[in-house]
């Protein structure tokens, strides 16, 4: 038999997340009562401040990458020579 996560909502204690056991990560769900609640974060997700703001410059940073190495650094040129 399959281990449900069995995690209270935390505004409504009557509804239990139904879900198998997902370790608390992503989202809880009671399929029962048709609700879906977000999950306690990753303990590596928590971390606020300054390495939190650094996590969110490298995915920016990343997304800014997309056009590809050549155009990264072509954009890189650009933004020196301002
Ligand atoms: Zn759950």
């Amino acid at each position: 038999m399959t281990e449900l996560c069995g995690a209270f909502h935390p505004e409504r204690p009557a509804i239990v997340c139904d879900r198998p056991e997902h370790g608390g990560t992503g989202f809880h769900r009671s399929r029962a009562d048709g609700v879906v609640w977000e999950a306690a974060a990753l303990p590596s997700a928590r971390r606020a401040g300054r390495q939190g703001l650094a996590a969110l410059a490298v995915s920016a940073r990343r997304a800014h990458r997309t056009g590809g190495a050549a155009a990264a650094v072509e954009r890189w040129r650009e933004e020196r020579s301002r």
